[in-house]
């Protein structure tokens, strides 16, 4: 006779960043119970401060990573076709710099990251003389040749939310401010204590937990063994937005003579984004902010591209983030692995724990496949992988049609200016019907193009609870809106949250939300 336990979800996931919320979707799109607890806000890590890119790692390639970057070229297009209100292909111009890297090489680079895989839909490499093309404009007139490539852009922080609705739309739970305290293995399963916003706690018992924290992985995986972990390297990475520098629509990538490249990149209509940085580092990555000599760093590095130098008084915005590397041993942290690994953790047959090592967003859904085979061979299998070809929220419209989405939406909304119904299709897809409403109306307006309709369906539909997660999350409206509308859109939300029932998660003693299952 084998022992009967209670459980609450088949797989508690620890993290709602990108790597989470993946694995969320994947494994309730399976029939598997889920329960997410994040203890921030979704992407609130690592997954909102990314340079945005769905791309296969040109850089990569030196390193010799190609199963990563095959993989990730191949990504691409799936990603680009299932959420195509938030990722949008992009050029790239790659000048060559005489003293760097010679031009067969960057030639060659390109033509393995056009073959190596997936390409079917994105533009391939072409050469361009730039003192012809409008991309050399802005350029010191010494870069005289260039190549000019395709990836892609992403939302970063709504891939993440939009993977975390769907799981849920398919009977996952996500708790937001919810943060994993305790992991402890109980007669076969995980007991796992959780502690909310408002301090309230409570155990969840599961049979497989996927810990998926990020920068802080060690220290859930130390939360479940009893022992200190260092199994990631932490490399902080930063960005700064800075007034728009140029007016055509490609983004650049520039070599340094550091070995290492930086990207300039068109960035919410009135700004450039330029970054990134790779810096060892080893404080609380909840505190990670830029430092004085990054910014330097990535003022210097573009200033030795473009015509006018980029000064401090460019600056509008800056963020950090912390990569949690899988520690390969490499000597410099722009060397470091940007492969994931995942390991199965389950001592003497106690309850399975899958750690998530490294990654990127852009090989997320495969990562999280990836997951899933580990959690079939230990749960048993459900259904079969099925996340390549289903529209995320909202995306369910066919490529290439956005513009015919903002002339349907206008149809519906004609008193709503052009400028707000394009922000809305890029961030909502076919979703900003919800926002517009039978009226076709956007509310009460707060500034920049957001109403209290859309602030409404991000508390409602999208777990946002502070001003931030609509301003620096869910969009990028914190760079638009002034200090007063930032004001408005507090004392609108508090409003508004305080007149909803609130949400946490059933306690144990809810019969109904309970499996039994007996092991032989
Ligand atoms: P995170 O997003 O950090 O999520 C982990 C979550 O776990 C956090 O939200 C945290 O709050 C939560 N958590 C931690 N502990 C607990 C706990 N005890 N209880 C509950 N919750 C907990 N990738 C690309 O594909 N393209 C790019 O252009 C790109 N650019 C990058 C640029 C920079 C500067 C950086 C830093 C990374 C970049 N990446 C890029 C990589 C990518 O951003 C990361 O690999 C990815 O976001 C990691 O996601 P994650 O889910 O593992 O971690």
């Amino acid at each position: 006779m084998g022992k009967t336990a209670n459980f609450d979800c088949d797989i508690l996931i620890v993290g709602g960043g990108i790597n989470g919320a993946g694995i969320a979707r994947d494994a309730s799109g399976r029939g598997y119970s889920v329960i997410l607890a994040e203890m921030n806000d979704l992407a609130s890590g690592t997954s909102s401060a990314s340079t945005k890119l769905i791309h296969g790692g040109l850089r990569y390639l030196e390193h010799y990573e190609f199963r990563l970057v095959r993989e990730a070229l191949i990504e691409r297009e799936i990603l680009w076709n299932i959420a195509p209100h938030i990722i949008h292909p992009l050029r790239f111009v790659l000048p060559h710099h005489r003293g760097l890297r010679p031009a067969w090489l960057l030639r060659l680079g390109l033509f393995l990251y056009d073959h190596l895989g997936g390409r079917k839909l994105l533009p391939p490499t072409r050469t361009l003389n730039l003192r012809q093309h409008e991309s050399g404009t802005p350029l010191r007139d010494s870069f005289v040749r260039g190549f000019e490539y395709s990836d892609a852009w992403v939302q970063d922080a709504r891939l993440v939310v939009l993977n975390a609705r769907d799981a849920a739309d398919r009977g996952a739970e996500i708790l937001t401010r919810t943060r994993v305290v305790g992991l402890e293995r109980r007669d076969g399963a995980f007991e796992a204590t959780l502690e909310d916003d408002a301090g309230q706690a409570r155990k969840v018992r599961a049979r497989l937990v996927i810990n998926a924290a990020g920068p802080w992985v060690d220290s859930v995986l130390g939360l479940a063994t009893g022992t200190s972990q260092s199994n990631v390297r932490l490399v902080q990475g930063s960005h700064i937005v800075v007034r728009r520098l140029y007016a055509h629509d490609r983004a650049y990538i520039f070599q340094n003579a550091d070995n290492r490249i930086i990207f300039a990149i068109p960035y919410e209509g009135e700004f450039t984004l330029i970054g990134t940085t790779d810096r060892d580092y080893r404080d609380d990555p909840s505190q990670v902010v830029i430092t004085e000599a990054e910014v330097d760093y990535l003022l210097t590095s573009a200033s030795e591209y473009f015509k006018r130098p980029v000064t401090h008084a460019d600056l509008v915005w800056s963020y950090s983030g912390v990569r949690p590397l899988y520690d390969d041993g490499a000597s410099q942290a722009q060397q470091a692995t940007r492969d994931y690994v995942l390991k199965l953790d389950r001592p003497d047959g106690g309850a399975p724990l899958i750690n998530i090592f490294g990654g990127k967003i852009t090989t997320y859904r495969r990562l999280a496949e990836s997951a899933l085979k580990l959690i079939e061979q230990q749960l048993g299998a459900r259904g079969t992988a099925w996340t390549s070809t289903q529209p995320l929220p909202g995306g369910d419209f066919p490529l290439r049609e956005m513009d015919q989405l903002v002339v349907a939406l206008q149809q519906r909304a004609p008193s709503v200016p052009i400028n707000a119904l394009r922000r809305l299709s890029r961030a909502y897809g076919t979703l900003a019907y919800d926002i517009l409403g039978p009226g076709g109306s956007l509310g009460e307006m707060i500034g920049g193009g957001l109403g209290t309709n859309e602030v409404d369906f991000l508390i409602e539909r999208e777990w946002a609870a502070v001003p931030d997660d609509v301003l620096w999350r869910r969009s990028k409206l914190g760079l638009h809106l002034s200090e007063d509308e930032q004001l408005r859109l507090a004392a609108y939300m508090t409003q508004a949250l305080a007149k909803r029932e609130p949400t946490s998660i059933k306690p144990l003693s809810d019969a109904s939300s309970k499996e039994t299952l007996s092991h032989d």
